[in-house]
């Protein structure tokens, strides 16, 4: 069946993200790598390559791998940045982002989510990865600033203490807006300032915090 994965994953590079115009290669590479279908549970992993989210458990959801890949192109990792990522889930993000770049810390408001996500990383390998379980929102200022910052779940508005712990010269890539859609936004900080991009429409699970949505 490994194989049938390996076959699957190829077919979902070629065709749901070379083929919506994701292009950098370092980006393609890695979804062509990591196994997806090892962050879902037994009875899901046959649909790991489909184009959708799909349920982790506790209510959360893996994003699409589309999703994936165009939030993490957006952050233009070269390799040497340090990363947060706000939302674990199951891990798999964080995974393509330890293939991009140098650390990655992630945060996961729900314990068992992380607890989980910590165990299956460190089996395959990933030793760049530090997995934090508590309220993202408000970031992890021990590890900043940060090079790059993804927020994978719905954020009504940019979160200040993200943008605090974002370098100069940073990105942070969030989707904004109400808790059904959003738009997925890129913030860059030059010399202290807050430029902001809007791209395309998108539905994540509410964030959930101090500057996120209330529980
Ligand atoms: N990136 C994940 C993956 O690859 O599986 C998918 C993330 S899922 C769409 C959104 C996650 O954000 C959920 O696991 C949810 O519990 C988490 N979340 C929501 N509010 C949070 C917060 N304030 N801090 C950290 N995680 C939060």
């Amino acid at each position: 069946m490994e194989d049938g994965f390996a076959r699957l994953r190829a077919e979902m590079v070629e065709y749901q993200l070379k083929g919506r115009g994701i292009k950098d290669p370092r980006v393609l590479f890695a979804m062509g790598r990591v196994p997806r279908h090892r962050f879902l549970p037994a009875r899901l992993q046959a649909s790991a390559y489909d184009d959708s989210a799909l349920p982790i458990g506790s209510g959360q959801t893996i994003s699409q791998p589309y999703m994936v890949a165009a939030m993490t192109e957006l952050l233009e990792l070269k390799g040497n940045e340090k990363v947060l990522e706000v939302g674990t889930g199951s891990g798999y993000q964080a995974a393509i982002l330890a293939e991009l770049s140098n650390k990655v810390v992630s945060m996961e408001r729900i314990e068992t989510l992380s607890n989980e996500a910590g165990k299956l990383l460190k089996e395959l390998g990933y030793g760049n990865i530090e997995l934090v379980a508590g309220d993202g929102t408000i970031g992890y200022a021990p590890e900043a600033p940060y090079d790059g910052i993804i927020v994978t779940a719905a954020c009504p508005d940019i979160p200040a203490p993200l943008f605090e712990q974002l370098n100069n010269g940073g990105r942070l890539v969030l989707p904004v807006g109400d808790r059904f859609l959003q738009t997925l936004t890129i913030v860059k900080k030059k010399e202290g300032r807050m430029i902001t991009e809007y791209s395309f429409g998108c539905v994540f699970v509410p964030l959930i915090g101090k500057y996120g949505f209330p529980d």
